[in-house]
């Protein structure tokens, strides 16, 4: 004896009395089987139900595949007293209508397509964070999609009956569905009436207008197929309520009104884009004003001008203020600059012959690293911790070695 399912008939009932017929385990987790149940399982794309029964927490509801029965699997057993005796069910409402209104919606959004644009569905996804149908059209454009979600909320509007029933062999003959299932066996027909007829084991909402607003949310073309992601009734509402409290957030944050946000936006852009361009010439020009003010105070030892700088800047404007200064003639540069990632840069102008790819390593040496390079005239590295002292002292060894002869001579 398997499950008598009642839901086929009838998706409005949340509570009910059965038998328990059979005690048993899934995954270790304790489960019945009830002569007759209410409980929706995961089937055909739709998630199962959850609740309670005998006050005990319904977490999963799934068939079995060997007799078709259907497991309610419980979060606790049930007390001993309970087995074998009438069991009382009960099925949270909130989420099986949700999916109530999902399901019928996805049918209507699904023929909307056939009627709109010849797309069939191919695919179809329902869980408790997305809804999606894949189209079998690698692409639609906006007023296709528009088209089609206008039809189907006008049948939302209009509120058709919407019924499920089992027909036989001679009536089904005369039914066309929209899809031909795979599957053998009785078969489940659910009608929109006079717009669609299809297959479906699921549970739906007696009349379209249950459904509520039907909403296209994001298309997203997945290789030959179209995704088309949607939202019903309570979750079109939800998406509705947090996208207009995000609009007024941004209106209020840019103090204008909503429909102005994109303009203000652009606005915005256009003025950041000036400034960067202000601040990159304002900087610019403060380093060359630091370049000139360091060059001048540097004495000339006959061969060059050698300028040592730790700095607490970050590496790029330090390779600024560097390049700036071997614009100089006859001038080297010895730059620190500290942190968790301290650098060290060495550069000469081009009219010098030492290799300041030497004198960096002879900095790095000191710190205990061996990282970076670069060419001869301009070389950095470093990417360990320093102080001003670490770094002071990296920067003498660099110096040093500036007076080898391996590093004047060209
Ligand atoms: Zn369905």
């Amino acid at each position: 004896m398997t499950t008598q399912r009642l839901y086929y008939s009838d998706s409005y009932t949340t509570a009910f009395d059965a038998q328990c017929i059979e005690h048993t385990t899934l995954d270790g987790a304790p489960a019945v089987v009830l002569d007759r149940t209410y409980f929706y399982p995961t089937s055909g794309g739709q998630p199962h139900d959850t609740g309670t029964l005998n006050g005990v927490r319904v977490i999963d509801v799934t068939v079995r595949e060997s007799d078709g029965a259907i497991l309610h699997i419980l979060e606790r057993p049930l007390a001993d007293d309970q087995i074998h005796r009438p069991i009382h069910g009960e099925i949270d409402w909130a989420r099986r209508f949700d999916y109530m209104q999902h399901h019928t919606g996805q049918h209507i959004l699904s023929q909307a397509f056939v009627r709109v644009a010849e797309a069939e569905t191919v695919g179809f996804h329902m869980s408790a964070d997305s809804i999606t149908i894949d189209l079998d059209t690698p692409a639609l454009d906006t007023t296709t999609i528009e088209r089609a979600e206008t039809l189907a909320n006008q049948i939302v509007f209009e509120d058709r009956p919407v019924r499920a029933w089992f027909p036989d062999g001679d009536e089904l003959a005369t039914l066309v569905l929209r899809k031909t299932p795979e599957v053998g066996g009785a078969l489940r027909v659910v009608e929109v009436a006079d717009f669609d007829l299809n297959a479906c084991g699921g549970t739906h909402v007696a009349r379209t207008g249950a459904v509520g607003l039907i909403k296209i949310v994001r298309i997203e073309r997945r290789g030959e197929a179209l995704r088309v992601e949607f939202r019903c009734g309570g979750r079109a509402l939800a998406d509705y309520r947090e996208k207009n409290a995000l609009m007024n957030q941004l209106a209020a944050a840019l103090t204008t009104g909503y429909w102005d946000v994109p303009a203000a936006l652009e606005r915005l852009r256009e003025e950041n884009q000036v400034l960067r361009r202000e601040l990159r010439a304002t900087r610019s020009a403060l380093l060359e004003h630091q370049a000139r003010e360091l060059r001048a105070a540097t004495p000339h030892n006959g061969a060059f001008a050698l300028v040592t700088q730790v700095l607490d800047d970050d590496p790029q404007t330090a390779r600024e203020l560097a390049q700036k200064l071997i614009a100089y003639p006859q001038t080297i540069v010895l730059c620190g600059v500290t942190g968790e990632k301290a650098q060290i840069i060495a550069a000469r102008s081009d009219d010098l012959p030492h290799d300041m790819v030497a004198a960096l390593k002879a900095g790095l040496a000191v710190l205990g690293v061996d990282r970076g390079g670069g060419r001869p005239s301009f070389a950095q590295g470093g990417g360990v911790a320093a102080t001003r002292e670490a770094l002071a002292a990296a920067l003498a060894a660099a110096a040093e070695s500036l007076k080898s002869d391996a590093n004047t001579s060209r």
